[in-house]
Order: C-alpha cells, then structure tokens, then sequence
C-alpha cells in the first residue's frame, strides 16, 4: 500500500514531536508500506517569519516571502529524514523543487498546475521512505521558490497523494479527527466518523482551520481517500472525508465553523449607478483579495450602503485598492472586531426550519447579528467578535451537536 502521511506544526513542533513521528513512520514501513510523508514547519515558525519581514515592510516583495516562508518546511524535512537514516530507515528530504510540484507564478497563493512524479516513483522503487516539505512548488514560469498559502502543507499532501495515486492521504494534527466544532471552543463537541467532501469543503472555508480548504477541493475532484488523525493519539481512528453517497444518513446539521480573520468593510451613501459595484469588486479581485460576504441595501436620496468582508491579512491591500472609491460615497470604514459563526449541513437542503433556529439561539444570547448570508449547505452570520465563543456554543447546543 502507498500512504501519503502528512504532519502538521504542532506535529513537528519539537525535536522531540519529530522523532515521535519517526516513530509512526517506522511502524507503517514495518507493515510493509510504501511511505511518501509531508510535514509542516515547526508549530510558531512561519508566522514568526512573516513578522520578521514586517519588521523591515509591511508589504514585502512576495517573491522574497516565498523564499523565506519555504525555509520552515525545508528544516524540518531534513530533520525528520536525519533521524530516520539513523535509525536505519532509508529515507531522503524532497523540497517542492525535487517532488517535482510546478506551480502558477502567484507568489505568497500558488496554485499547483502539475507534479512531474518520475523521480519520487524512481524513489520509491529504489526502496527509500520520501519526506517532503509541505507548502512549496516551483514556478513553472519563472522557476521560483512558490508557496501555496497558509495551511499548504495539506494541499501538498492532497495533490501527491492524487498525482501518485496513494491508497489513503493521512493527515496528521493535534486533534483526532474532525469534530461537530472546534474541541477548544466546545468541549462537548463530537467526533465525526465521516463527513462529506462538499461539508468539509464549507468548513474548512469557514474557518475550521483543521483542514485547509484548498485540500479538500482537490481531495474531492482527485477522490483522495483523505483521514483526519491525531499524531498524539496515532492509535485512536481519525475521520473519513469522503463522497456523500458513502455516508448512510447525515444529520441536517453537521458542524459549526468560526473566522476571526474577517473585516467588516463598510461603504455608506454610495452613489446608485449601474456599474459601481462591478469597479469595486473587480478592483479587489485584481489585487486578489477574497471579497467574502457582500450586502447592499438601499439608504436614501438615491443612494445605497454596501458592506463586504475581506480576511484580516488583506486589509493593507482593501485600502489601497478603497482610495479610489473614495469619490463614490460619503464614507468607508473598516471594523475588524467582528467575526463570522456559520452552520453546516447537507441535510439543510431537504429540511425546513434550520435558519430560524440559529436566529432564535442569537437572540436567546442577546448577540445582534449585522449581516446573515446563506447558501444551500450553509448559513453565515457575522456578529460582533466578543461572542464569538458564546454564539459557536449556543449554536453547539441549539442544533444538539453534542447528542
Ligand atoms: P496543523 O498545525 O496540524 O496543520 P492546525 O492548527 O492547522 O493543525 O489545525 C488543527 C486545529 O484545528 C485543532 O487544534 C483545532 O483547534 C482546530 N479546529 C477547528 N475546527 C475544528 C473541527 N471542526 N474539528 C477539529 N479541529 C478543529
Ligand atoms: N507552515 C505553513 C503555515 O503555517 C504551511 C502549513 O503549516 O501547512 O501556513
Ligand atoms: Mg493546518
């Protein structure tokens, strides 16, 4: 069997962390198994790279992030490789470079265009255990260090696991598996044995950082057999993100997600023109900002409100490009105390009710909801920050997750 293994920061987060997951390496090659691992940087180290750049820019060239964020993962690849060839394992480190994994030129966001898998395949048959650094390809255009955003790891374990058709793509993190809401925020969340590539995908998206969302897109088109597990608890059976129709009956709530990394972009009084709202989201998406929710409601004398969300690591970029609307209405304000809660479910297409159940577990609570936005699996609510805990709990409670 081929197994794709990938280890997350905290996974890796100590040189102890490393050596326990030699440990786990050592055991599957003893079944007998093929093994291609992907790790994380240690747990920490790429968020303190970035604030070492933003201590010289706070916009750096992001050809030069590339360059430095790839640094984590390298280390502990080499790393993880060294102590398994002590161990009398052969094995040998892979940067993105080597695993053959080309890229779009998007620094700092790139996406994987192909995976050239000859020498990995070579690898393999010459018997050796492949450790690969996470989170790194090569531009195909211009031949640079690339990084395929935060949580990438997942994706290159993701995209492997489809390029060299590995029996199960196994990711492991802190956590066993995936459960009906974050276990730190909701102790009494529970584990799910399954969930479905489409619910994972909104969870993930939402906020759920378990998962990075990009993964689960690409599980889901490659039909990446992908687990959820624990390198605490290698022992405990994770959670299998699978197609719907693997799963018997799914409930009509799955699970809650939350995002504090969104802003609340607010414009007021804006001019009511045909065509504004085409040169203002066409403008962030140039800049390629993740424009999220979006409301427009009519104000007065002609003129309309309108309120997006963007990711908190984007407001630098939403201002540059918002000084060129500021013409266009009498104000924009940027509030980043805010925070998106939403609820998850494929069976909210078949059942009536869902929505007014977390409107009512709100106002239970007395938190005030600014904006609601719903989709077929899903309903999003963007509350103020400070009950973001409260609201993921109450809904926890509402939809009876924990039963
Ligand atoms: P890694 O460093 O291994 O990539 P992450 O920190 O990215 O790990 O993701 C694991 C974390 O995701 C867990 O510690 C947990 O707090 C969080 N999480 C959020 N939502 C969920 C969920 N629904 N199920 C499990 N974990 C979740
Ligand atoms: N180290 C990168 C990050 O923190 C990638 C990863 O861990 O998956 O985003
Ligand atoms: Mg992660």
């Amino acid at each position: 069997m081929l197994k794709v293994l990938k280890f997350g920061g905290t996974s890796v987060g100590t040189l102890e962390r490393i050596q326990n997951v030699s440990q786990i390496i050592k055991k599957f090659r003893d079944q007998g198994h093929d093994i291609v691992a992907v790790v994380s940087a240690m747990s920490g180290e790429t968020n303190k790279l970035i604030e070492y750049a933003n201590n010289y820019s706070k916009t750096p060239d992001e050809r030069e992030m590339d360059m430095l964020l790839s640094s984590g993962e390298r280390v502990t690849s080499a790393l993880l490789s060294i102590t398994l060839n002590e161990q009398g394992y052969p094995t040998t480190s892979m940067s993105g470079r080597e695993a053959g994994i080309r890229t779009t030129d998007e620094h700092t966001y790139a996406r994987i265009e192909d995976i050239e898998t000859k020498h990995m395949q070579k690898t393999i048959k010459d018997g050796k255990i492949i450790i690969v650094a996470g989170f790194q390809g090569v531009s195909a255009e211009n031949g640079r260090v690339t990084t395929l955003g935060r949580g990438g790891s997942d994706l290159t374990a993701v995209a492997l696991a489809g390029a060299l058709e590995a029996d199960v793509c196994e990711i492991y993190t802190d956590v066993d598996g995936i459960y009906t809401t974050d276990p730190r925020i909701e102790p009494k969340a529970k584990k799910l044995d399954k969930i479905s590539y489409d619910e994972m995908l909104e969870l993930a998206s939402l906020g759920a950082k378990v998962l990075q969302n990009r993964s689960v897109e690409m599980a889901k088109k490659l039909n990446v057999n992908l687990v959820s597990r624990s390198s605490f608890t290698p022992e405990v059976e994770g959670t299998l993100i699978t197609k719907e129709e693997n799963i018997m009956e799914a409930p009509v709530v799955s699970g809650i997600a939350l995002d504090k990394n969104q802003i609340r972009v607010g414009m007021y009084g804006v001019v009511d023109k045909p065509g504004i709202a085409s040169s203002i989201f066409t403008a962030l998406a140039d800049a390629n900002i993740n424009v999220d929710m979006i409301v427009q409601t009519r104000g007065l004398d002609n003129t309309t409100n309108l309120d997006f969300t963007v990711p908190t690591t984007d407001l630098e970029k939403t201002k540059n490009v918002m000084v060129a609307f500021e013409a266009d209405s009498d104000k924009i304000d940027y509030n980043d105390s805010i925070c998106k809660v939403s609820i998850v479910g494929v069976g909210m297409k078949s059942h009536t009710g869902v929505a007014s159940k977390a409107f009512t577990a709100m106002a239970k609570d007395n938190i005030n909801i600014n904006i609601i936005s719903t989709s077929e699996i899903k309903i999003s609510m963007i509350i103020d920050e400070k009950y973001a805990e409260l609201a993921v709990r109450s809904l926890h409670d509402a939809y009876q997750l924990d039963l």
